[in-house]
Parts: C-alpha cells; sequence; structure tokens
C-alpha cells in the first residue's frame, strides 16, 4: 500500500496480508489478461494559473475490480509493477488518454494536453521509445499535446541511460513533465541535466504553503531557476482559495488540485471543464 516511491515486501507467510496480497495479484492477472477492460482512466483538470481556464489534465488510473471492488491506484500500481503488469497497464492508460485527447483536440479544444504518468519499470523497458512511438502513431494525436510524467526516482539508476530515454521521448512529440519535485534525492542534479519541459512541485510543499515560510522559499526558488532554465512550473495539490493565491502571487504556471477538480471519469470532467460555449 506504500504508493510511489515505496518499495513492498513479499514474504511467504500466510499471515493475512499476504493472503490479500495474493488475490489482488491473482485479480490483477485476470483483468490484465481480458484487456484491461476493469481499468478505467479518470481525468483531473490543470489550469492556467493566471486566467484559471482549464488547460490540461493528469490521467490516473482506477481498478474497478468485480472480485475486489474499486481500488486506487496507491492500492495496486506498487504490486503492478513488482509483478511486471505496468507496462501493460501502462500501453492501456496511455492509447486511451491518446485516443481521448485526440477526440478533444478535434472538436473544439485543438491545443488541449493530457499528461499521462510512465512507471519507473515502463520507462526502464528496453523499448520504451519505439513502443510509445507505436502508440502515438496508430491513435494519430498530435504528440505534441501529449505530456508524459516522470519520477525523480527514475534516474537514480544509470543517468546518462536516462538522459537518451528521456531525448528519445522527446523527440517523438511529447512534453515531459518531472513528477513529485522536490521528494526525490537528486532534485537539482535532475533538472540541470534532462530536458525538462514542465517541473510539478509536490503536494507535501503545498500543504502548508500559506503559513510555512520554508515551503514558500521553496516554491519561489524553484519558479526563479525555471525562468532560467526555460521550464513551466505546476503545483499539485491545491485545496484552497489561500493556497492558490499565494501560489499566483509566486508566479506559478499551472495549477493542479481538489480546488478546481478532483479526479472524475471522462464524461463528468468534460462536462465540468471542457464548455462548447468556451470555444
Ligand atoms: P501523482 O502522479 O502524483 O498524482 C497526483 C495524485 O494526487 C492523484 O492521486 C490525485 O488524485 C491526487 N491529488 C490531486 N490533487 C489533490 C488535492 O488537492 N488533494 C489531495 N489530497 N490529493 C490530490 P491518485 O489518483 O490516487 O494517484 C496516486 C498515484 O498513483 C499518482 O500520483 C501516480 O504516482 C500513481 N498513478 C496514478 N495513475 C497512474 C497511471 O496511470 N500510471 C502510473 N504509472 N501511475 C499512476
Ligand atoms: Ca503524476
Ligand atoms: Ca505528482
Ligand atoms: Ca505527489
Amino acid at each position: 500500500k506504500g504508493g510511489k516511491n515505496r518499495y513492498a515486501y513479499y514474504s511467504a507467510g500466510n499471515d493475512s496480508g499476504s493472503i490479500k496480497q495474493l488475490d489482488i495479484e491473482n485479480n490483477m492477472r485476470q483483468a490484465v489478461a481480458s484487456e484491461c477492460d476493469e481499468f478505467i482512466v479518470f481525468y483531473q483538470p490543470v489550469v492556467d494559473a493566471v486566467t484559471r481556464e482549464c488547460v490540461s489534465c493528469e490521467a490516473l488510473i482506477r481498478w474497478n475490480s468485480k472480485a475486489l471492488g474499486f481500488m486506487a491506484p496507491g492500492e495496486f500500481i506498487p504490486l503492478a509493477e513488482y509483478l511486471g503488469l505496468i507496462t501493460s497497464i501502462g500501453d492501456f492508460i496511455l492509447e486511451e488518454a491518446c485516443r481521448q485527447c485526440k477526440d478533444w483536440n478535434e472538436h473544439g479544444f485543438p491545443d488541449f494536453r493530457i499528461n499521462i504518468n510512465l512507471s519507473v519499470v515502463q520507462l526502464m523497458q528496453k523499448d520504451v521509445v519505439d513502443n510509445v512511438k507505436k502508440i502515438l502513431d496508430r491513435t494519430g494525436v498530435n504528440p505534441h499535446n501529449i505530456v508524459l510524467e516522470i519520477t525523480e526516482s527514475f534516474a537514480i539508476n544509470d543517468m546518462e541511460r536516462v538522459m537518451n530515454i528521456v531525448k528519445g521521448l522527446r523527440r517523438l512529440g511529447p512534453k515531459i513533465a518531472l513528477d513529485d519535485f522536490g521528494t526525490g534525492y537528486s532534485s537539482l542534479n535532475y533538472i540541470k541535466q534532462l530536458p525538462l519541459d514542465i517541473i510539478k512541485v509536490d503536494k507535501t510543499f503545498i500543504d502548508d504553503i500559506v503559513d510555512d515560510d520554508y515551503a514558500k522559499a521553496f516554491v519561489k526558488l524553484i519558479v526563479e531557476l525555471s525562468k532560467t532554465i526555460g521550464t513551466k512550473i505546476c503545483v499539485e495539490g491545491v485545496e484552497s482559495r489561500e493556497q492558490y493565491e499565494v501560489l499566483s502571487q509566486i508566479g506559478v504556471d499551472y495549477i493542479q488540485g481538489y480546488y478546481f477538480g478532483k479526479p472524475v471519469p471522462v464524461g463528468e470532467f468534460a462536462h465540468r471543464n471542457l464548455r462548447r460555449d468556451a470555444q
């Protein structure tokens, strides 16, 4: 249940925890084998900090398991990574989100973008660039409207390899966002070396942005730095008007968080955020 950047250990013991894991494992294998039809993509708005217009969204997976009920990604993504199922699940999301983006782009929102999370495990597959290219080609989406979100833990391995993969992905057209910025081990090293378009500042810095001078100084610093290196700054986890006001004052570019909308199913997302009369 650890969520991102955490590792889970599976013991062979017959305690209820490992039985539950086994149950999830079996059900997940089945769900992947039956064309991922139990997985659903939710979308959360990302707004322009100045205009408050919804310019993009993040695709976030949910698993509506017949056997286990509704599962949040924190409950199954780490296991999917461990079992090697994340690549199939990831391909499914990428394809689904690319088709959705193309559809919105062709129906009144030509510049609207979708952000898609790529797991570290997916990124380290040796054919990841070819694989992403195939999906972009097959769906016919404008690749410039796709944003691939990668996390810092990705680069702990081998910086040169990481550089080549990220450059390869970026050459295909998508923008690259560094996710969860500030939570990893080598943040500054990363943004110096990787070709990034967007830096997403982690929610932990936003939670007490209103009262905490350190958090405020951190976001100010990264906004300053982003101007020098030519990236955009997106902040995650904005839940209140006060937070929004502080952050727009600091000069961040994009805002994501419950204050502007939770992740919701596609129909509800479009209804709330992509109004025909706003064309
Ligand atoms: P993330 O990429 O950092 O995504 C942001 C998470 O923060 C989402 O949780 C979102 O619902 C939540 N969030 C956004 N705004 C707020 C807010 O204002 N308040 C609070 N409390 N939470 C907010 P979610 O959907 O549960 O996803 C959790 C993580 O699971 C994601 O973190 C990401 O690492 C992973 N994940 C989700 N979908 C995918 C996917 O399709 N592929 C991969 N590889 N990982 C995914
Ligand atoms: Ca993300
Ligand atoms: Ca994040
Ligand atoms: Ca986060």
